[in-house]
């Protein structure tokens, strides 16, 4: 933790963005479901899908770039495959509206294919991937970015064609093992840890971020106060690339909400789209071999004698796992200028309390 960092406790900040939210519009429901949402990102340790995004949150719904008084629903339902419209409703309600529809199909079948189209910012989507885990499904998830500009070069380009297209794959706990959940941005680092460098004036992994010239650099300040200028990098390279690429078609196109590329409307919001497989793992094989294999596997990996005994190794899902218990003791370590934007956006929607004084 930076030693400049204030701790707020979750519960504080929670009540803060719960209702800074209803000052913009929103019901008392969706802002606790919102604040929650950005909360235990925070908590996870996923500062850039955290708190820090409510003033973008806060202007979206003054704006009207987030409806908050839309409902998800259902517009196709045949066989194994769902399609959900978000209406640009908030994105924690509309991704958990399109998940829970398609773990009951899931449930049916053996296995759903969904999609959800113009749903506000999903935020964190490791968040579906456990509960769908939590409640014994397995996910696979890949999400695009529309309603603004671009922010990720394609690998070997200069300037940005993509969203940070999250992709995102969910097992089930065994009785020994907690969750596998890996769940990535596909730029090399996600665009709010951009945000969050430069508001600490901290650099980034040099060729994490192309400067404005196309040149990789290692300096986030282009990306200060929600700004843009300079591409983010995709992670693997071309890997990276091809995966963002992927999400983009699968996401995009399958449900109908569209790609980022220009012909598509861009108001200065964000809005995701998203493509989920979701598995009910008995429909494939004998649970209990399933189970046996499944914690083979974890102890055969997790066995690998740590290159650095400082870092040992663990499995996607576990740092997320450690930091949220630790920080749901300790509170959320916010830095100033975070705690400036945060502060500043709430009173322009009306609240008169202030966190951190
Ligand atoms: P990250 O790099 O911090 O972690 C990526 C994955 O790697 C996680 O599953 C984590 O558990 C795992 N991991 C981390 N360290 C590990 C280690 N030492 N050993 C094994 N596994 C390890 O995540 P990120 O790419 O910065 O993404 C941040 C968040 O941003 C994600 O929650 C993602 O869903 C979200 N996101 C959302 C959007 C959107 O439009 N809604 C866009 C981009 C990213």
């Amino acid at each position: 933790m930076d030693p400049n960092d204030i701790r707020i406790p979750a519960s504080e900040m929670m009540a803060f963005c719960a209702g800074a939210l209803v000052k913009a519009g929103a019901t008392s429901p969706d802002a606790q479901l919102v604040a929650y949402h950005l909360v235990m990102a925070n908590l996870t340790g996923h500062d850039s899908h955290g708190v820090g995004l409510l003033p973008a949150y806060l202007k979206h719904a003054v704006e009207g770039l987030v409806d908050v008084s839309a409902e998800p629903d259902i517009t196709h339902d045949k066989g194994a495959v769902l399609k959900i419209a978000g209406h640009d409703a908030w994105g924690r309600k509309a991704g958990e509206f399109a998940l829970r529809a398609a773990m009951k199909k899931a449930g049916d079948l053996g296995l759903c294919a969904v999609t959800l189209s113009d749903a506000h910012h999903l935020g964190r989507i490791g968040a579906y991937g456990e509960m769908a885990a939590q409640d014994g499904f397995s996910a696979l998830f890949f999400v695009n970015v529309t309603d603004h500009d671009p922010m990720v070069a394609p690998y070997n380009g200069s300037d940005s064609r993509f969203g940070t297209n999250p992709v995102c794959i969910a097992l089930p706990p065994t009785g020994t093992k907690p969750a596998f959940l890996l769940d990535m941005a596909t730029s090399r680092i996600a665009m709010g840890k951009a945000r969050v460098a430069a508001n600490k004036g901290l650099r980034v992994p040099f060729g994490s971020i192309l400067d404005e010239n196309g040149a990789p650099t290692d300096d986030p300040s282009g990306f200060k106060s929600f700004e843009q200028k300079g591409a983010l990098a995709p992670f693997g390279d071309h890997k990276g690339y091809g995966l963002a690429f992927a999400a983009e078609l699968l996401a995009g196109v399958y449900s109908g909400g569209g790609t980022i590329q220009p012909g598509n409307k861009r108001r200065g919001g964000i809005r995701n789209q998203m493509f989920a497989v979701v598995m009910q793992p008995n429909a494939f094989d004998d649970p209990a071999a399933m189970e046996r294999e499944t914690d083979a596997m974890w102890e055969y990996a997790l066995a690998s004698p740590p290159a650095d005994w400082d870092s040992p190794v663990v499995a996607p899902g576990d740092p997320e796992r450690s930091l949220r218990k630790r920080r749901s003791t300790e509170g959320l370590p916010m830095d100033v200028e975070t705690l400036k934007q945060m502060n500043a956006a709430a009173e322009a929607v009306g609240v008169t309390e202030r966190l951190g004084s």
